[in-house]
């Protein structure tokens, strides 16, 4: 008999966006012609960046030509975009990556949800609430969350994050082997200073855990002082893995590029104690069960490093944190305390009242579709997330008609 993974039966149903869908669906059903303006879902609007459709067409070209042609290409990515990578993310800010430590995908998602599977089944897995449901959910399906009862799996350590910690969560008081975290953060737009990250890699360092670091908002930092990268903080090689993407950076949501960082000098161990390399196991996952990103794709996104790519990028990113101003602004002037909305595309607003009454609230009286912070997790009650992806002209529109519903 064919027997599913029960695992999957412990997942929560992921209600959240269709749960959204349909009450836009009912909204528009007895409001017909009403315009809604759409800051919930995180898709960016605006189109690739010249620099990168200009080396689509001409990777296309050679995809068309016999001698240029291309078929499999390296699992781990072309040498021309880890060097890339390398020189411009990383060595540009003194973090010690090397291109032969870097693997291309096609997304942060599918390698945020792949790389538990290099672990054992009963380590502790330390995740942040409210969060981006990746992490939580592949963990689920891996058996290693216990049961859900009330907001929360059994066996999870949850790093809460509110008001009160300025969303970044308190090393945990209790076993922790894996921990997750993200920043700028999806959901909160919070940040982390170096100070405080450097916290969390030497608790990494002191308990033999790993740190897996998603930075896919990485390039929206335009504060100085914080980093980009878990490599720029000293012993971070030794316990950490990263995640970027080039889809908020880039407008490549559609386009599909990514990669993950794992240094050569990243161990985990057997129950011996043994210590084995996280870049071999990986490796080893990536050219078992991964085919590599397309040249076209590959060629767009190593695009994004040249000057002109570079530009273009900045003013795109430019664009989305204008509007992440525009919005924290008129929050914080109707008198909502909220976070992110600088260095980040996200804003997470206190409502002072129930989520998804929010969101109904401004669906109706506004016309304008947030996210409700409860689908992030039991710390994102009361909360909604505001998304600064959509046109300047909409956000505008959008913040005076929420003016307007708040009625002052
Ligand atoms: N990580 C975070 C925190 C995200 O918010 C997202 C997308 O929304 C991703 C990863 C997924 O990125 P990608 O489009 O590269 O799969």
């Amino acid at each position: 008999m064919i027997r599913i993974n029960e695992n999957y039966r412990k997942l929560k149903a992921s209600y959240l966006f269709s749960e959204i869908a349909k009450r836009i669906a009912s909204f528009q059903a007895s409001n017909p012609g009403r315009d809604i303006i759409k800051l919930g879902i995180g898709d960016v609007t605006k189109a690739l960046p010249a620099a990168c459709i200009e080396a689509f067409h001409q990777a296309i070209d050679e995809m068309s030509h016999e001698g240029t042609f291309r078929g499999y290409g390296p699992e781990k990515g072309y040498a021309f975009l880890r060097e890339a990578i390398s020189v411009h993310d990383f060595q540009s800010r003194s973090a010690d990556i090397s291109p032969d430590e870097i693997f291309v995908s096609d997304g942060a998602k599918c390698d945020t949800a792949n790389i538990q599977e290099l672990f054992a089944q009963d380590i502790r897995v330390a995740i942040p609430d409210p969060v981006y449901p990746v992490y939580l959910d592949t963990n689920v399906m891996a058996g290693r969350t216990g049961t859900y009862d009330d907001g929360r799996y059994g066996d999870i350590v949850y790093l809460e994050s509110t008001q009160d910690n300025n969303y970044i969560p308190e090393l945990p008081k209790e076993q922790a082997d894996l921990i997750y975290l993200c920043f700028p953060n999806n959901p909160t737009g919070a940040t982390i200073s170096k100070d405080l990250l450097k916290n969390w890699v030497d608790f990494a360092r002191s308990t033999n855990a790993l740190i897996l670091f998603d930075a896919a908002y990485e390039a929206f930092i335009r504060d100085e002082s914080l980093p980009h990268s878990i490599y720029e903080i000293e012993g971070a090689r030794d316990v950490a893995i990263e995640f970027r993407s080039y889809s908020k950076t880039a407008g490549f949501t559609g386009t599909r590029c990514a990669y993950t960082v794992v240094p050569k000098t990243c161990m985990a161990y057997d129950r011996s104690g043994q210590k084995y390399s996280l870049h071999d196991l990986w490796n080893r996952r990536q050219t078992t069960k991964f085919n590599g990103v397309s040249y076209p794709v590959q060629k767009a996104a190593a695009a994004i490093y040249s000057e002109e790519g570079k530009a273009q990028v900045t003013s795109l990113i430019d664009y989305y944190l204008k509007n992440a101003v525009c919005i924290r602004r008129e929050i914080q002037a109707l008198g909502y305390a909220c976070a992110g909305g600088v260095n980040s595309p996200y804003i997470w607003i206190d409502t002072k009242s129930d989520s998804w009454e929010f969101f109904d609230l401004l669906l109706n009286e506004a016309g304008v579709v947030c996210t409700p912070g409860a689908g992030f997790g039991k710390c994102g009650q009361g909360y909604v997330r505001i998304s600064a992806f959509n046109d300047y002209e909409k956000v505008e529109e959008a913040m005076d008609r929420i003016r307007q519903a708040l009625g002052r």
